[in-house]
């Protein structure tokens, strides 16, 4: 088979190829039929899959796509194609079958889906792909009748999870790039002949045909029947891990799809029935709201507020009573008034409103069991349930004994669902968006849970429950590795330290940043309550939930950032006006400037929560030292009214600020006489130093943190703190980027606060390299000009000093 040059110079010149059609159709279907016009117009394999894995990274908004061809004599896949990572590296990327993800996607021949890749056991490294900067991967098998010719891979910057509908749509793709592969395969030569490439066309228009019916099918598939063996369910992983046990199928105790319109000629009884489970759910909800707040404390438990609310409306109970007196039985009354009601909420334009829907479900559901006397017993599980179900309520989730369960499919519900966060904050595995699900899963029947690929086995066969006890051996061996680096302090070689703290953003994180040996949390984003919940947080409630946060990190310091609204976060309840350019825009600290009132609540509960634990303030998207000035006056006004009411807090909490518009790292030396400490976000620096957004794929290439004006940057903000004897820190993810670790420790950064999971790596660099060689590092990458000087001599320092096997010691 013909491999490429290495430095792609046998390739016809980018210029020469067909010019890709300026058409901009969204949907799958189009990307299928783009993809399958390269190939019938393919007369050079090569260049096919170029502009196949350019099209489609382009359209499924990944940074980078890449494919990997198999040779079966070599027994090792080579890399052959890419859009995204480094050109030179095509045909010099090789790997065996149990070599990296890559390798793992051909072992499986199933699709493979890592938030992390970094962070997972089987991630391997390959210096001359510069993959390093991307986080989230996803590889789809190419084959043909279950053999494999290669693999199909997209990767992200942002850590984040593909949709079921996008790994089906890559599998699609794959089946059309197989054809293209065999026929090269089978031809030996770049060149089809004539005939052949006639009778390739017709064979793959037909392909094309069939996989756009396919796609018009995908939401009528006929379910699985669930008497055949072995079932493999696909859906969207939510929480990662394996889990392997029996199915407990959660179905409704009650429904109102089983009850026939009853009459009644005693409305008298009927009016008493209702009143009797309208208040028996009264009592209900008050003792769920208390369990939920222990167990979700982001989510907004008030929730059951609104349940209640709606058990006391006195329209909905004069609904229930007029129908009532109109004859009906009070459970057909409650029918035909709970139908009309999710009626109105779903066609409500606003999504909170109409996600009420559901809510209105819940309480119909739990009036109808009290009205019929159904008792809640379904919640009793085996020790190794796996849980199936439709979708899980707020009443569901109070009540789940999460202790027992192994693992969690459900057929609805997203990765941001409530059933989902608390999946992950329980570090159960979770599989959700599952088609047919409940047709085709027996009770008690065996299954395993991938959460990492978002892959539900019924009945599984023994291999595949031997490959899964292999793949948990390797996750549990993974796992023990990062507890044997828990307690290791960053110390250089040559005693030179430096704080390795955690990145949250829900206070079940917290339980990982400690796992991974966080020694505290350097950057608390605090924004996810604020996004779901019905209104602004009150005082109370934001304390309550800063409190947990401080109570549990045990007197480690802890970092909470007031809000940062706005760019891509806005709750529902705020007035944001959509802007052209909402990076550029009314977002962070602009907001909170403004909305005064608002801030200054948030400022009063971290600081009322500061007098339990270690607490710093942080300002984000600072850019002028009036803006320091305005904030420090409503903090000081905060704590004057706290100590005029009595409340307790610390006198001496330390207020910084975020480095991350380039305004701020020139005036670096007059803003840090302003303030305790800077903290670097780097995510929003670079974008606003390359002028490169940082969540548009199609610019991502240059998207750069080792660009010599991002590094400048941030050694002079770094320098403008240590000049002065303040503290800095960096949480933006530069800090968990290994190649870029010994340059800022060079600088001089005390601090490096990252995802909880790159917490043991950083560790483990930071005591591989001398401090000194770090500075020798930062003073010569300060000298360099270009991203390929400085990362050519990063890697071959790191290469020299032998750390770059780093990134591999979770093999
Ligand atoms: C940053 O910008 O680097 C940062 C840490 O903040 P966020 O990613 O929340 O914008
Ligand atoms: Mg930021």
């Amino acid at each position: 088979m013909p491999r490429p040059e290495p430095d792609g110079s046998a390739r016809p010149d980018a210029a020469a190829r067909p010019e890709r059609r300026p058409r901009r159709r969204e949907s799958g279907l189009s990307l299928l039929e783009d993809v399958g016009e390269i190939i019938s117009q393919s007369h050079d394999l090569q260049s096919s899959l170029e502009q196949i894995v350019q099209v489609v990274g382009a359209r499924v908004q990944t940074e980078v796509c890449s494919l990997y061809i198999y040779d079966p004599r070599a027994r090792r896949l080579t890399l052959w194609a890419t859009e995204g990572l480094n050109k030179g590296s095509v045909g010099k990327v090789h790997m065996g079958l149990d070599e990296g993800l890559t390798g793992l996607v051909l072992q499986k021949l199933e699709p493979v889906m890592v938030v992390d890749a970094l962070a997972h056991p089987r991630y391997k490294y390959f210096p001359e792909t510069g993959e390093e900067r991307y986080h989230s991967f996803l590889g789809v098998p190419v084959m043909v009748k279950r053999k494999p010719l290669g693999v199909l891979v997209v990767q992200t910057l942002r850590r984040r999870r593909f949709g079921a509908d996008e790994v089906r749509l890559l599998r699609t793709i794959a089946t059309q790039v197989s054809s293209i592969v065999v026929q090269a395969r089978q031809a030996e030569t770049i060149e089809l002949k004539e005939k052949e490439r006639k009778e390739y066309r017709k064979g793959m228009l037909e392909a094309i045909l069939r996989l756009q019916e396919y796609e018009k099918q995908r939401d009528v598939e006929t379910p699985p029947r669930p008497d055949s063996r072995s079932r493999r369910l696909v859906g969207v992983g939510a929480s990662p891990g394996f889990g392997t046990g029996r199915a407990h199928v959660l179905r409704p105790l009650v429904s109102f799809d089983d009850l026939e319109q009853l009459r009644s000629d005693d409305p008298h009884a009927e009016w008493q029935r209702i009143e009797h489970a309208v208040s028996e759910s009264i009592d209900q909800v008050e003792h769920l709201k208390g369990r939920l707040s222990e167990r979700m404390p982001e989510v907004d438990s008030s929730i059951f507020d609104t349940h209640r609310m709606m058990l006391e409306d006195r329209t909905f109970l004069d609904r229930l009573k007029k129908l009532i007196d109109d004859g009906l039985a009070a459970e057909s009354a409650l029918q035909v008034t709970i139908t009309e009601y999710v009626g109105t909420f779903s066609r409500m334009t606003q999504r909170y409103l109409r996600e009420r829907a559901t809510d209105v479900k819940d309480i119909g559901n739990r009036i109808l069991k009290n009205l019929l006397g159904v008792e809640d017993h379904a919640r009793d599980f085996q020790d190794d349930a796996v849980l199936v179900a439709e979708e899980l309520t707020l009443s569901d989730l109070a009540t789940i004994d999460h202790d027992k369960l192994r693992g969690i499919a459900l057929a609805t519900g997203g990765v941001t669902s409530h059933a989902s966060i608390l999946a992950k904050s329980f570090e159960i595995p979770t599989v959700v968006g599952i088609q047919h699900l409940l047709e085709s899963v027996k009770e008690n029947e065996a299954m395993v849970v991938d959460g990492n690929s978002g892959i539900v086995y019924v009945a599984p066969s023994e291999e595949i429950v031997r490959e899964y006890e292999r793949l948990d051996r390797d996750y549990r061996a993974f796992n023990l590795e990062l507890e044997s680096l828990h307690d290791l302090l960053a110390v250089s070689p040559d005693g030179h330290s430096i704080s390795v703290l955690a990145n949250i953003g829900l206070i079940g994180d917290v339980a990982f940043a400690k796992r991974h040996g966080a020694e505290g949390v350097g950057l608390y984003r605090t924004e996810f309550p604020f996004l779901t919940y019905g209104e602004f947080p009150d005082e109370d409630e934001q304390i309550r939930l800063y409190r947990k946060v401080i109570e549990e990190m045990s007197n480690t310091p802890v970092t909470i950032r007031t809000l940062d609204l706005g760019a891509d976060k806005y709750p529902s309840y705020l007035p944001f006006a959509k802007e052209e350019n909402p990076f550029l825009g009314w977002r962070s600290i602009r907001v909170s400037l403004e909305l005064t009132d608002l801030f200054k609540v948030q400022l009063r509960a971290i600081l009322r929560a500061s007098a339990y634990g270690r607490v710093k303030l942080l300002l984000p998207m600072i850019s002028s030292l009036e803006e320091v000035w305005q904030a420090k006056e409503i903090i000081d006004e905060a704590k004057r009214e706290l100590r005029r009411e009595g409340q307790p807090f610390d006198e001496s909490v330390p207020v910084g600020i975020m480095i991350e518009v380039p305004a701020a790292v020139a005036i670096a030396d007059a803003l840090i006489r302003e303030v305790d400490f800077f903290s670097l976000g780097t995510n929003d620096l670079i974008q606003y130093v390359l002028a490169v957004d940082r969540n548009n794929r199609k610019v991502a290439p240059l998207y750069e943190a080792l660009h010599p004006a991002v590094i400048r940057a941030v050694a002079q903000a770094i320098r403008a703190a240590r000049d002065q004897g303040k503290w800095v820190g960096i949480c933006g993810e530069m800090a968990s980027d290994p190649l870029c670790v010994p340059i800022l420790i060079g600088f001089g950064i005390n601090e490096l606060s990252m995802e909880p999971f790159s917490i043991p790596l950083i560790k483990k660099l930071i005591r591989s390299i001398d401090f000194a060689t770090a500075q020798e590092m930062s003073a010569a990458v300060l000298g360099m000009t270009s991203v390929k000087e400085i990362k050519g001599y990063l890697f071959t320092m790191m290469k020299k000093m032998g750390v770059i096997e780093l990134t591999e010691i979770y093999h």
